[in-house]
């Protein structure tokens, strides 16, 4: 895989159990549960909107998760990893180099403000049925 290729989280994880694949022909099928990738196997987010599991990893930091065990445990040879060509290595130190942080912080606010509005409404739907 040619790194300079922008892909999202799913789409390098769903290319790395490509490259996997000759180990692991059959992707959906793959028996290694305890690889941080095999829940996203397939490139879709099967967390979206879901409850999650108390193991709960994004796509990111299941990728994180992926490269300690890749380097045995050391987050600095993650760091230095030169493998440019893997499918993850935008995303190993657990982070989406691709998005601006400002603009991830407005989201935040937004949807948390969003939230307090809509709990607000409920709160005082409650006042009324009640009085
Ligand atoms: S989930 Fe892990 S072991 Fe399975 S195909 Fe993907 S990279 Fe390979
Ligand atoms: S990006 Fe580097 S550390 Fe991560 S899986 Fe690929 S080779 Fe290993």
């Amino acid at each position: 895989m040619d790194s300079a290729v922008k892909k999202s989280p799913l789409k390098a994880i769903r290319q790395k159990c490509l490259d996997c694949a000759e180990i692991q022909p059959h992707i959906r099928r793959c028996e290694f549960t305890t690889c941080p990738l095999h829940p996203y196997r397939m490139g879709k987010h099967i967390f979206y909107r879901k409850a999650k599991p108390d193991n709960y990893r994004s796509p990111v930091k299941a990728i994180r998760a992926e490269c300690l065990d890749c380097c045995h445990g050391s987050s600095s040879e993650v760091k230095r990893c030169q493998a440019e060509s893997c499918a993850l290595w935008h995303y190993r130190l657990g982070k989406n180099p691709f998005v601006d942080p400002e603009h991830s912080q407005r989201l935040r606010e937004r949807m948390l403000k969003a939230r307090n509005s809509a709990s607000d409404r409920e709160n005082s739907i409650h006042t009324v049925i009640e009085t």
